[in-house]
């Protein structure tokens, strides 16, 4: 809109068996975004052996990570990890050097577009959020329905029975339903970052992707903004960044660890905080 390997060496194919079977179609083009994201072998997103270069620097170092549908996932790891370029590469705002992107097993994101992506059904959210402040909770979420389903505001009362039902339940999800004519710049930090979320809901993505969601919130909003991730996880499949460990252990099943662009291990919160390796590299810092 307008806005692992598992304990170092183990594949993390491997040690999850979530891959067995899955084959990307490799023949799969551009065209295949509009026919929509192929996910009948359950799994959302395919990365193999990701490589990308910034003038010599390596950001992320042949990464593989295997995201099933309706997963949630939780990624943590140090500054410079390279967390963010992996978001990037998602969604299309960085190119893999070399290796593999899969969205479903049709979509080969290293050739889409981030439009395309987008419309394909990965949305995602920045750290900083990016409400029009100006407007109210109602004009931010009409805004961000697809353009399709748009209805310029002088004739919103006319706008579809559709969007304006799936505004309803979008403000009840993200608890801004008594806060909907109120303009957005007036909204709490929290509150923005919810309401960014809810722009995200209108484009009813199936995978979305939250960077740093709970950064800069109250521990009250941290707590919400985790039951946010649980409730939206009931419809969708979700990627989140984060280094407050107290929210992701409240929303988290499986954790990826990531370290100078690698995958230095996962599993749950607990089994990734006893690893060595990831003391010495992360937490023991
Ligand atoms: P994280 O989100 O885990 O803190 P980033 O993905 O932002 O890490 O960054 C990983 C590494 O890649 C960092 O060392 C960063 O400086 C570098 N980097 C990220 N984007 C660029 C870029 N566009 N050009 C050069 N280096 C970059
Ligand atoms: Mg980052």
């Amino acid at each position: 809109m307008m806005s692992s390997q598992s304990m170092a060496s183990q594949p993390l194919a491997m040690s999850s068996g979530s891959t067995q079977g899955f084959q990307p179609v490799f023949q799969a083009g551009v065209h295949d975004a509009q026919r929509g994201v192929d996910l009948h072998q359950g799994m959302a997103l395919y990365l193999e052996d990701v490589c990308v270069d910034f003038d010599g620097f390596r950001a992320l170092n042949h990464l593989s990570l295997y995201i099933e549908e309706g997963e949630l996932r939780c990624i943590i790891g140090p500054n410079g990890a390279g967390k963010t370029t992996l978001m990037d590469v998602i969604t299309g705002k960085t190119r893999p050097t070399s290796g593999s992107a899969f969205f479903g097993r049709n979509l080969d994101l290293s050739k889409l577009s981030t439009e395309e992506i987008t419309e394909a059904g990965i949305g995602r959210k920045f750290q900083k959020p990016t409400v029009f402040e100006a407007f109210t909770v109602l004009e931010n979420l009409q805004l961000a329905a697809p353009k399709h389903k748009q209805v310029r505001f002088s004739l919103s009362r006319k706008q579809s029975s559709e969007t304006l039902a799936k505004i309803d339940m979008t403000l009840e999800t993200i608890g801004l339903k008594n806060f909907r004519s109120k303009q957005a710049g007036l909204l709490s930090h929290g509150q923005k970052q919810w309401l960014e979320i809810g722009m995200l809901l209108m484009q009813e993505p199936q995978l979305i992707l939250l960077d740093e969601p709970v950064a800069g919130m109250t521990d009250h909003e941290t707590v919400l903004t985790a039951e946010l991730c649980l409730e939206l996880k009931k419809k969708h499949t979700l990627i989140v960044v984060e280094h407050d460990m107290s929210f992701i252990d409240s929303i988290s099943e499986k954790v990826t660890v990531l370290a100078a662009g690698q995958v230095l291990a996962d599993g749950t919160l607990a089994e990734v905080q006893a690893n060595p390796e990831v003391i010495e590299k992360y937490l023991g810092r």
